[in-house]
């Protein structure tokens, strides 16, 4: 690899900043003897849930399987819609396809990214059962809009908050709109393990009842006993023990990312690039910038300036063979920000030592 490369995301270096306390979790794991929903994961599900002000909180094994447990808990399942952004990372789309329910694309907001209320009301059938908003980049949904037409049409919503561990709308953490919502601790995450994990958090404790039972064999609480067909996902007690670490310092990377959006947002106003909308709420999962050449911009800063961006997403969702229908959606805006967005290295450890090198390559980039 090219040491010289500055990557889009870079988890290794976060892993290196904690590592005396990522150490200290992991060896209580194994100095204890429970590694499957044991008191790691208890412990990490009673943190994560009071800071966000949930309810409940259940772990999982990923975030795919977070969006499908989420649903399921709510019951939906085969034959029911369920409608959502294709301008996502395909978890979203196949934890829904998980159920057995067909996820149905909408158009998102041409400014932010996330799905629209409009669109998304105009896509409601009878079949419909479920709305999942993505808070895309660690942007705020409308959630106020989409829990007023939830209601409105009867249907379930949850919130995929896999790019907003922390993010807040007002004073109130994303995740507590939702009648659910599902969380990824992918290491490149705003919050993220050393391997797959994921949470469901909820307010009801009967919904939550059933996503425990869903996560493990179908078992009710107590009993070793199947009262639903159900997988088996599980966050992991290691896993558990170092997000337990690394949440007491989720505020602190958040500032960071707010921090290097500022810079970013001072350093290229000169460039011509299109930059995200600035909301109080917004974690920067991604700081994502516009170009309407991106794939030519994006070649020149890897080959020019060894500056590694990322697209997140394209194709969107509704072009990818697995969604793919006879007659496609009209997603124009979707279409449009998957042919422009470009995701800078945002994470703070990448920030605090390449932000001015990033700054100067898009600079000279931008104008050549
Ligand atoms: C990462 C991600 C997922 C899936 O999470 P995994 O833990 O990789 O399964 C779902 N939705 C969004 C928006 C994501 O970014």
């Amino acid at each position: 690899m090219d040491t010289n490369l500055i990557q889009q995301a870079m988890p290794s270096l976060r892993i290196a900043r904690y590592r005396p306390e990522i150490d200290r979790a992991i060896a209580t794991v194994l100095d204890g003897s429970s590694y499957i929903l044991g008191p790691a994961v208890a412990t990490f599900e009673a943190a994560f849930a009071a800071r966000l002000g949930a309810r409940h909180c259940i772990g999982v094994g990923n975030g795919t399987d977070a969006v499908a447990l989420a649903l399921g808990g709510l019951g939906i399942g085969p034959g029911d819609e369920v409608i959502t952004t294709a301008l996502t990372a395909p978890g979203t789309a196949q934890g829904i396809a998980l159920t057995g329910a067909r996820p149905v694309f909408a158009d998102v907001d041409p400014v932010t990214g996330c799905l629209d209320v409009p669109a998304a009301e105009r896509a409601i059938t009878p079949r419909t059962r479920a709305i999942v908003v993505v808070h895309l980049y660690g942007h705020p949904a409308d959630v106020a809009g989409f829990r007023a037409l939830a209601d409105s049409a009867g249907l379930a919503l949850v919130e995929d908050c896999a790019h907003a561990h922390g993010a807040r709308l007002g004073e109130q953490a994303l995740g507590v709109f939702g009648d659910a919502a599902a969380f990824s601790f992918y290491p490149t995450k705003n919050l993220g393990c050393l391997g797959d994990g994921g949470a469901v958090v909820c307010g009801d404790p009967e919904v939550a009842a059933r996503i425990r039972a869903l996560r493990r064999y179908g078992w009710k609480a107590g009993a070793q006993i199947s009262e639903c067909v159900a997988g088996n996902s599980c966050l992991d007690e290691i896993q558990a023990a170092i997000l337990s670490a690394l949440l007491p310092h989720l505020d602190e990377g958040n500032l960071e990312r707010r921090a290097a959006a500022r810079a970013y947002r001072d350093g290229l106003g000169g460039t011509g690039l299109g930059m995200p909308p600035d909301d109080p709420g917004c974690v920067y999962h991604q700081f994502v910038v516009r170009h309407s050449r991106r794939d030519r911009l994006r070649e020149a800063l890897l080959h020019d300036h060894g500056v590694s961006c990322g697209v997140h997403y394209s194709p969107p969702l509704h072009q990818h063979p697995a969604f793919a229908t006879a007659v496609p959606p009209s997603l124009p805006h979707t279409e449009r920000l998957a042919s422009e967005v470009l995701s800078l290295p945002i994470q703070g450890e990448i920030a605090a030592r390449y932000l001015p090198r990033i700054v100067d390559a898009l600079v000279s980039a931008c104008a050549s």
